[in-house]
Formats: C-alpha cells, structure tokens, sequence
C-alpha cells in the first residue's frame, strides 16, 4: 500500500503520524512533513505525560493536532497518509482498517529511502547493530567523504534528506521492525553488514522465520554490484545467501576474503587472496572480543566503501563508547561502575559478564520478550559474584540460576525497585569488583526505556561518591 514514488508535494494532504515515540523517528517525520505544508495529526496511545520529551522537541511547529492517550478509528479511514512507527505491528487493527479504507501506509525510514540520493551502507543483527554503525561512520569520515548516520540508532536524517548528495555516503542501522517495512520497496543497502543473529523480538516477530526473514532484506534485494558483509562466526549467517561480493568477517580466520582476527587480536585482510595484517586490537579502546567483532565487520565495510588504512586506524583510536553500551561511570570506593543498559538480548549480557576478569556483580533481569534465557543464566552463575534480579523475568532467572549443580553466584531476593536493587548490588561487592548493569531484558516493565534505566542506573553512581563506603 505504499506509494510507489516519493510524494513530490505533501500541502494539503491530511497525514497522520502514529507513534510519536521517544527515539526521533516520529519527530523526523513531523520536521519533514511540516516542511513540506502536510497537514500532520499524531497519534500515540501513550498519553501527553508520558510523551513529554517528544513534545518539547516539537514546540515551535504549529497547526498539529493531537489524539493522544489512544486513537480513533475514524482518523485511519480519512487520512490520505498514514506514517507508522516501526515499533507497531502490521498486524494493528487500526493498520487494518487503513488498508481496507485504502489509505497508503508508510514509515520514516521508507520515506527517506525514497527519498535519499546517496548510496548507502546499513548494518543489522541481533546484537551489536549501533556500535558497528556508529564505527563505521567515524572511519568514514576520515575518509574525506561526506557521510551521515542515521537510522535506529535515534537519529532521524529524514528531516535533512534534501542537504544530502549523491556523492555522499549514507550509514543507517536498520532494525528488523524498519526492514520488515523496507521490504515492500524491494530495496536493500549497497553494503549490507549482518552483525549476528539470534532469537529476538519474538513478542513481535511471531517467529524466528519471520525475524530471520526481516533481517535478509539487508540482502534480498541486493543487485551484483552490492556488498555483503557476514559474520562467518555465526552459523545461521554464514549461510544466508546473497547475489553480490560477498566477504566475512571474524574472529577466527575463515580462509575467505574478508577480515578476521588472528590469534593476537590483529585484523588479517584478505582480498582477493592477498593479505595484509593491521594490529586492530591495539587501536580499539572498546572492552570485549565482541567489540573486536563489531570493528573487524566495519573494518570489512569501510575498505569496500573506499577507506584505506589510515582512516581505519584514526576511526577506530578516536571511536568512543556510545552510551549505556558497556560505558564505565566512575570508580567510586574501590568498585567500577559499568552501564550496559543496552544489553536487551541475553547474549549481549554475556558478552559483557565475558569482557571482565574482574569479579563482577550483576544487574540483569527486565520485560519478557519470550527469549530463553537459559545460556545467560548459566554463564551468570559460572562468571558473575552475585546478581541482583530486575523486573518480569527475575524469577524465570533465579530458578534457572538455582538449577545449575555448580552454583557459585548468589542470587537477590524479590525487589519492588531498580533503588534496591541497586542497593543491594553494592552491599554484595568489595573493592575491585565490578558492578555492571547488563540486563539481558528489554526495559518496558519498570522502566520508560533503555535510557532511563541507565541514566537512573548513573545517577545511583554518582550518589555513592557522596556516601561513605559500604561496610
Ligand atoms: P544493538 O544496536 O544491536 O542493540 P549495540 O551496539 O547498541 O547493539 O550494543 C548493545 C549491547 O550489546 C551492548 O550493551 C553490548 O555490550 C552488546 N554487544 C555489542 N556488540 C555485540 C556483539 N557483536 N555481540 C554480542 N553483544 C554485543
């Protein structure tokens, strides 16, 4: 139901936004609406208070009308466009009603596709998405190109799509929720990376087929001339199939042109057979093999898109953590603080519990999204001192924790509040542990999202150093 060709002239159509949400999506799609004279009513079945940051972002645009708290049915019949946050199934029944009434649909990252005259270079998986995206971007711009970011990783470039040229570069990272959408315009990046894959979003998804599908858009559509980039370590990938070059990326040496880690950390690349060695790990200020990962696949990446290896080794010395990605806070009496709100899947929690030596007490637990969480739960009790449980899947945590024979790791009791929580992490270490929030979980069950756990998460920090040491 999506028009076929990026509408020229949006004055005096009625178009509906639904989904205003907290991450820039829905606001780029306002910006870029109402610069181009829409007619723009959002929907949100969040009420006004729980949209606060959003609609600050949007004072100063005039002549939006709102239904929030909820939505009307009468809206999705008359609309002439309806813009859809990537986060809402296709299956809504509003979506329903939309298409039976015969209003096109569309999303942000459709129409910036539509829109831009870049090429791009994206980057999806289940785990490791923005780091690799933001990597790539600092590379690239060492390279003298121009080249934006945008995509899931919370900035909209749909608003700046007419500053954008064709000799730019653009980097997105794409979620499965924007690829499940992407599809219906039959396109896919002209480099594609695939960081790894494994189950996820499955509340969403219905089933890992489905998910697995979302993701080989990145590769669907692909025409010869287009790049893939794989992670050769993950079995499910490395057999996904695509038209164009197709090189892999490791951390052991797959025999193929691509870019692996060999036994000291140094990157070998391979093309065409011929190779060289770059001392990767020397240059990555990143803890944990699996940031290794993410700068040999955007090694990988920035070499097919034109950079050599100076801008490879200036990116990736000058590349800073992003936020609540294993980010350290602040050593406070004797313990570090780490930040990995972000670690939402199981094995993002335990790449993390994997990245220190270090004793290390955990908080991990959250939203239900229907993933085993088995593994984690077994590598918490053979890695972590002690772990603190948070939200709907503290109990499913426990009882595989206390399954394990080999039990080491003590687990917390019942907590009302990510405050006790906190609390009793910090009653559990001595100095040199660390203290690492990495849930593991989606945030949505005591939190508004990821950022607000971990900026709750620092704020706790930065009151221990007013406090006097735990005894
Ligand atoms: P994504 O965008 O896919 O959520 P991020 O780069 O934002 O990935 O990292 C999210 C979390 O996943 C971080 O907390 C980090 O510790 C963990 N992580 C990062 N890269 C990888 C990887 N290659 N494999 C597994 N986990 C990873």
């Amino acid at each position: 139901m999506i028009p076929d060709h990026p509408q020229r002239d949006y004055r005096d159509l009625n178009v509906m936004v639904m989904g205003l949400g907290s991450f820039g999506g829905g606001l780029g799609v306002v910006r870029f609406l109402n610069d181009r004279g829409a007619r723009i009513t959002i929907t949100d079945t969040r009420p006004t208070e729980k949209l606060t940051e959003s609609l600050a972002e949007l004072q100063g645009i005039d002549n939006l009308q709102f239904k929030l708290g909820g939505h009307d049915e009468a809206d999705f019949r008359s609309a002439d466009l309806i813009v859809v946050n990537p986060a809402i199934r296709p299956d809504n029944p509003y979506l329903q009603l939309a298409r039976e009434a015969g209003v096109p649909l569309t999303s942000e990252m459709n129409l910036f596709w539509q829109w831009n005259p870049a090429p791009v270079v994206a980057v999806t998986g289940s785990n490791g998405k923005s780091t690799t995206t933001a990597m790539i971007h600092t590379i690239l711009q060492q390279s003298g190109r121009r080249a934006w970011l945008g995509g899931n990783i919370g900035i909209s470039l749909l608003p700046l799509v007419d500053q954008i040229q064709a000799d730019d570069i653009v980097v997105l990272e794409l979620s499965s929720f924007q690829l499940t959408d992407l599809d219906r315009l039959q396109v896919s990046p002209a480099v594609s990376v695939i960081t790894n894959f494994a189950p996820n979003h499955l509340d969403w998804h219905d089933s890992l087929d489905h998910y697995r599908w979302a993701k080989q858009t990145m590769l669907r559509w692909q025409q010869t001339t287009d790049i893939a980039v794989l992670n050769g370590d993950d079995t499910d990938v490395r057999k996904w199939r695509c038209l164009g070059r197709r090189l892999l990326f490791g951390l052991t040496d797959h025999g193929t042109d691509g870019v692996f880690s060999d036994q000291n950390g140094d990157a070998i690349v391979r093309t065409d057979g011929e190779q060289q060695l770059l001392p990767l790990k020397h240059w990555l200020k990143l803890p944990g093999r699996h940031n290794l990962a993410n700068a040999l696949a955007a090694t990988c990446a920035t070499l097919e898109c034109g950079a050599n290896i100076q801008n490879i080794q200036r990116g990736v010395e000058q590349y800073e953590p992003l936020p609540h990605r294993l980010q350290w806070i602040a050593d406070v009496h004797g313990r570090s603080f780490y930040n990995d709100s972000l670690a939402t899947t199981p094995e993002s929690a335990i790449v993390a519990l994997e990245a220190f030596e270090r004793p290390v007490i955990l908080l991990a637990g959250g939203y239900d999204k229907r993933v085993d969480l088995s593994e984690m739960a077994a590598v918490i009790s053979r890695r972590a001192k002690a772990v603190a449980l948070l939200g709907q899947t503290a109990g499913t945590i426990r009882e595989l924790i206390d399954r394990n024979p080999a039990l080491t790791c003590l687990t917390s009791p019942e907590f009302d509040s990510f405050r006790q929580a906190f609390d009793w992490a910090v009653a559990q270490s001595d100095p040199g542990d660390v203290v690492l929030l990495s849930p593991g979980c989606a945030s949505y069950d005591w939190f508004r999202n990821f950022a607000d756990r971990g900026e709750q998460f620092v704020h706790f920090v930065n009151g221990l150093k007013l406090k006097r040491p735990p005894t």
